[in-house]
């Protein structure tokens, strides 16, 4: 029989990766697209299958992660087998400037779901996107047994979706589990996360089309993986017979500014001659170092990251160069029509 999976947050970053990896696997996959009056489907237009499609495995169904009523019709009918919670107002930096918000959407809504599962009489297993931001100002290395100590309305936030996940196996038995995922990038990060904005930079610097990158706090330590070998982890953790929390890392830590170094490195320049600090790009409260230790995943898991710091910034230098080089002759092509 095939199996059915509902993914929140599918048109993001790791949704569009786990969406690919359920399909791979021969799953019926649903995602939830929110309204918007641009098209937010990029990162998974390439595996788009429209109604007209005989045989689709692949269906996207608008709704919002702040509408319970919805999430409860759409579980009802649905009836999946694996659910993955990964929709949520995402950047800690935003969720100083919209904190009720990311309070509402990144962690009430976990709970949201959660009743939405109750009420709809869903057998369904449930992943939560927990974070390693909820570890904030707890010294590293962090693993399940270390104390939260959030330090943003986003790691508060997902404190709330953790303990919620907890409760709700704990009081109902249903088969719930966290993933606290460190830090993970890929071509396909949000571009204002610091990875993705150097490694862009980088491509635009050595393309002649700017000159400076302005950044924040260069000092910040973070334990930063390959997004397609985290959803994995994602998918395994549902696969157990018992549900349980894991930390999924490298357990191998860099800062921002040895992770800028490397990526200018990568295309042949200095970062010393770009990278220019900005204050604008601190924050209220600093998380200043998340390295994690990932040796319960790695033993009942059997997961283990691949891809290192030096090898994940080569891709995106080398994506983001590709990427923009597709934009530059696209632009050619326009002018010359
Ligand atoms: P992204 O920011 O790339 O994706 C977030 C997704 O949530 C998008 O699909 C977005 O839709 C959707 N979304 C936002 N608000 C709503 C809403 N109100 N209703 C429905 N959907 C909504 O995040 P990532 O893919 O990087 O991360 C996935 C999850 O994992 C998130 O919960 C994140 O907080 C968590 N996480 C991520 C880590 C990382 O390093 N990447 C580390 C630890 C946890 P739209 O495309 O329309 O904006
Ligand atoms: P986070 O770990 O979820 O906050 O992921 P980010 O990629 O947004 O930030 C990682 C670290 O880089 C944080 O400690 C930031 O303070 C630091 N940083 C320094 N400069 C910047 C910047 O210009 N943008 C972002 N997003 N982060 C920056």
């Amino acid at each position: 029989m095939r199996k059915t999976a509902l993914i929140t947050g599918v048109t993001g970053q790791d949704g569009s990766y786990l969406a690919e990896l359920l399909l791979g696997k021969g799953y019926t996959v649903h995602g939830i697209v929110r309204r918007s009056s641009t098209f937010n489907t990029e990162r998974i237009d390439h595996i788009y299958q429209g109604p007209q499609d005989a045989g689709r495995t692949f269906v996207l169904h608008h709704a919002d992660l702040t509408d319970g009523v919805a999430l409860v019709n759409l579980l009802r009918d649905l009836q999946p087998d694996e659910i993955y919670n990964l929709g949520a107002q995402s950047h800690v930096r935003v969720s100083f400037d919209a904190p009720l918000y990311t309070g509402d959407v990144t962690g009430l809504s976990a709970l949201r779901l959660l009743e939405a599962v109750r009420a709809s009489g869903t057998r369904a297993r449930v992943y939560q996107a927990s974070s390693s931001e909820m570890f904030g100002s707890a010294p590293p290395p962090q693993n399940e047994h270390t104390p939260f100590h959030p330090r943003s309305p986003y790691g508060c936030a997902k404190v709330f979706g953790y303990w919620a996940t907890v409760n709700y196996r704990e009081a109902y038995g249903i088969h719930a589990v966290n993933g606290i995922l460190f830090n993970h990038e890929s071509p396909r990060r949000g571009e204002t996360f610091v990875t993705r904005k150097i490694t862009r930079a980088v491509a635009r610097i050595k393309a002649g089309l700017q000159d400076r990158l302005y950044l924040g706090n260069l000092d910040a330590v973070r334990d930063w993986g390959y997004a397609p070998e985290y959803v994995e982890a994602m998918w395994r953790m549902l696969q157990r017979d018992e549900p349980d929390d894991y930390v999924v890392a490298t357990g191998e830590a860099a800062t921002v500014r040895q992770f800028a170094e490397i990526a200018f490195a990568h295309a042949d320049l200095d970062w010393t001659a770009h990278v220019r600090y900005d204050p604008k790009y601190e924050r209220p409260t600093e998380v200043d170092a998340l390295i994690g230790d990932p040796g319960k995943a790695r033993d009942l898991l059997g997961w283990q990251p691949r891809v290192r710091v030096a090898e994940l910034a080569g891709i995106m230098v080398e994506a983001d160069i590709r990427q923009l080089d597709d934009q530059l002759a696209g632009a050619t092509v326009r002018i010359d029509r």
